[in-house]
């Protein structure tokens, strides 16, 4: 039986049209916020989706209107033959977005192929300038690459590349100036993302530091002024400095959430759809997939964890509410 060309509408008449995809939990970092504290615990080889099985599985997507892919990770750019994968990716019919999200670690070996690719857009996680602090967050002596990476990537004519920085109170609270300065001197986006407790990771037991804190101390590098919302904007609030040639952004998921205009599915590495980053909820599509069913009894999987993608995310009500690894989960 074929797939009807459909929409994935939920409950709330949310149009479900951008599938984030964790091609991994594998992380060449270990980064404070994300990895959970003590566990070691990594997925099997046959546990994780192979790329023929992410394939089938998005092209399934498609018929049911998915039009945007993101792929994260873990660490995208640690899975054998990402690049390859990347151009099976855009090579496929239907999609008009697909990005990819990094650490940027590896990115000045892997720019060309990315971008021959076809991939056009980058995020890549930066929390700090400083090589000292850089390390004492991800574990890793890895600033310059990381920065040689981005240059690479501008190089290249990546546009645009967005900047990651999970404000870190205590932590990077003291560079998120420095941080967003860097839109005067690069065309970057430079977005601040909330913490989002996630896992019981090292940090949970510190007070965030939320949207009206972060954007009250950039204001001291002048007025923040909007910038007109284009068509595949996601969640943040995009404004930009005057006379700045890059802008800032802040996604705030924890005070200001955007549950209302959430368009989002993730598929994990492990095989499951989840309908929402912040709530435990999720289908398992590796099983019937792996057992042979058809394409119409995925697209059901799609279907049921649509139907369950709560209204608003718990984590206001409930920080402890959400017991899965974002490294596995993806950003
Ligand atoms: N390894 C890639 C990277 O570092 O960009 C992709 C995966 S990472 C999980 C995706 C994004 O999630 C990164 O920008 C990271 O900073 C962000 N992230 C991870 N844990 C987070 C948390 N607890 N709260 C907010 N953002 C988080």
């Amino acid at each position: 039986m074929e797939i009807k060309n459909t929409h994935l509408i939920d409950r709330y008449k949310r149009n479900l049209n951008y599938l984030r995809i964790s091609i991994t939990d594998r992380c060449n970092l270990r980064c404070l916020y994300c990895r959970p504290s003590g566990a070691g615990y990594k997925l099997k080889h046959r546990e994780i989706l192979r790329y023929e099985e992410i394939l089938r599985i998005t092209r399934i997507g498609i018929r049911l209107g998915i039009s945007k892919i993101r792929i994260t990770g873990g660490e995208p750019l640690v899975r054998k033959d990402c690049c390859e994968f990347l151009g099976a990716l855009t090579r496929l019919r239907g999609l008009n977005d697909i990005s990819l999200t990094t650490n940027g670690v590896l990115l000045t070996d892997y720019i060309d192929p990315i971008a021959a690719a076809g991939i056009k857009r980058l995020n890549i996680s930066l929390d700090t300038l400083d090589r000292n602090k850089y390390k004492e967050i991800t574990g890793v002596d890895a600033f310059e690459r990381v920065w040689q990476g981005i240059e690479a990537a501008r190089t290249k004519g990546i546009d645009p590349i967005k900047i990651n920085v999970v404000a870190l109170n205590g932590i990077n609270d003291d560079e998120l100036t420095d941080l967003a300065a860097l839109s005067f001197q690069y065309p970057f986006h430079i977005r601040f993302i909330e913490y989002m407790p996630i896992g019981h990771t090292r940090l949970c037991d510190k007070a965030p530091l939320l949207y009206p804190q972060i954007r009250s101390r950039l204001e001291r590098l002048g007025e923040l002024l909007p910038v007109a919302r284009a068509p595949h904007d996601g969640p943040a609030m995009r404004y930009k400095f005057k006379g700045a040639i890059g802008e800032i952004g802040f996604i705030s998921a924890v005070s200001r959430h955007f549950c209302n205009e959430c368009n989002r599915l993730r598929l994990t590495a492990d095989g499951r759809i989840r309908p929402c980053l912040l709530a435990d909820i999720h289908e398992d599509i590796k099983t019937p997939l792996r057992a042979g069913r058809l394409d119409t009894e995925l697209a059901d999987v799609f279907f049921r964890a649509v139907k369950r993608k709560p209204f608003q995310h718990p984590v206001k009500l409930d920080p402890n509410a959400i017991n899965g690894e974002m490294v596995r989960i993806g950003g």
